[in-house]
């Protein structure tokens, strides 16, 4: 029996210029700087945060929830051997950091974004127990890695179209310095931001 694992990484079916800004890997000392400037904008965005960052700031999580954005599962350790990881592990995971989450906002998140992007069947048969569904990207902003601000800006502006997601990351102050440059892109070529949950019509969080 075939695993396949079916992530969502835009909305093909989009008629209006709507968009989803994605977030991963905090919640982190930089992610104050990245709400102020959605909040300025009056953007939502999606977060999908590591579970033990989550234990080591556990109120700038709150804030996330407090200002109006999504949050979705990244993951409790974001191990580089996650993916090795059996059924039972990535469950365990998957488990550690829906609770801490509902313990922090009361809410029990159902977006889950593996740890760099990768899924496999072990993660296939564990999805299936926890129920989460996988949300990708369809646009990567390469802000972990380059640092040239420029370049990561062209490589989204080229990429940009209705019902993208674009990946980000709120660990890193090269992206606090692009953010304001592409939330004024968006807005100057009519594209509206708006959460994961709309762009896709599915539930962020247990009913
Ligand atoms: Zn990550």
């Amino acid at each position: 029996m075939s695993i396949h694992v079916d992530a969502f990484c835009e909305n093909p079916l989009e008629k209006e210029k709507r968009i989803a800004l994605t977030f991963d890997d905090g919640p982190h000392l930089v992610t104050p700087q990245i709400l102020a400037i959605l909040e300025k904008y009056n953007v939502k965005a999606t977060f999908f945060c590591i579970g033990k960052n989550i234990e080591t700031y556990p109120e700038i999580l709150k804030q996330i929830n407090e200002r109006g954005h999504l949050i979705g599962n990244h993951s409790f350790s974001h191990s580089h051997f996650f993916d090795f990881y059996r059924k039972k592990r990535v469950i365990r995971e998957l488990h550690a950091t829906d609770e801490i989450i509902k313990k922090n906002i009361g809410k029990k998140p159902l977006f889950f974004r593996p740890p760099y992007g990768v899924t496999n069947p072990s993660i296939g048969r564990a999805l299936k127990i926890t129920n989460h569904n996988v949300i990708g990207w369809n646009i990567r902003s390469m802000d972990g890695i380059v640092k040239n601000e420029k370049m990561i800006l062209n490589r989204i502006f080229k990429r940009v179209s209705p019902g993208s997601i674009i990946l980000l990351h709120d660990t890193s102050l090269v992206t606090v310095s692009v953010l304001e440059q592409l939330l004024l892109f968006l807005q100057n070529n009519n594209y509206k931001v708006v959460s994961v949950d709309k762009l896709l019509n599915l539930n962020a969080y247990e009913e």
